[in-house]
């Protein structure tokens, strides 16, 4: 009976010993990562506090490349943006529609699904992916004007006659 109790004791003891030792381990770390921080905060602030010192050129310098690269990055993401849509306006019709040509020169869509043989944009369908019907405008007796009421792109028939 007694060792038992002393053994328990003895474990009660060691499991002890290990969980403050672990608990100061811990805490310890905590304040030393603390002060990490802290002293990261410190350079951090100290390395602003010189940067704004130091004679202007060098920072403006270094914002001004900065600048330079994001507007150089900006204008060839947009020409290539430009390059693809160009792509897409050769590139074969959608499954939906298929080309005709009113007047020379001058490309819709008509769909192939809906019986009645509307005309539609083919800039709004190819660049925009949007479907918009080209409405007659003006008829005349010299000819039909058309005309996308979306991106306002517009063509004429003349009259046969
Ligand atoms: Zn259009």
């Amino acid at each position: 009976m007694h060792l038992k109790a002393t053994l328990i004791k003895c474990t009660k003891l060691f499991f002890g010993d290990i969980r403050r030792a672990i608990v100061s381990c811990i805490v310890s770390s905590l304040i030393l990562a603390g002060g990490g921080v802290v002293t990261f905060a410190k350079t951090a602030r100290d390395w602003l506090i010189q940067t704004s010192n130091t004679p202007t050129p060098l920072w403006v310098t270094i914002s001004l490349i900065l600048l330079g690269c994001s507007y150089i990055y900006i204008k060839v993401a947009k020409f290539q943006s430009k390059l693809n849509h160009q792509d897409q306006s050769n590139k074969s019709p959608p499954p939906q529609y298929s080309e005709y040509q009113p007047t020379p020169g001058v490309f819709v869509y008509v769909s192939k699904t809906s019986p009645n043989r509307e005309w539609y944009c083919k800039h709004c369908a190819d660049v925009e992916n949007t479907q918009s019907t080209l409405q007659m405008v003006h008829h005349s007796a010299a000819g039909k004007e058309y005309q996308c009421h979306k991106c306002k792109f517009g063509f004429r028939i003349l009259s046969k006659e």
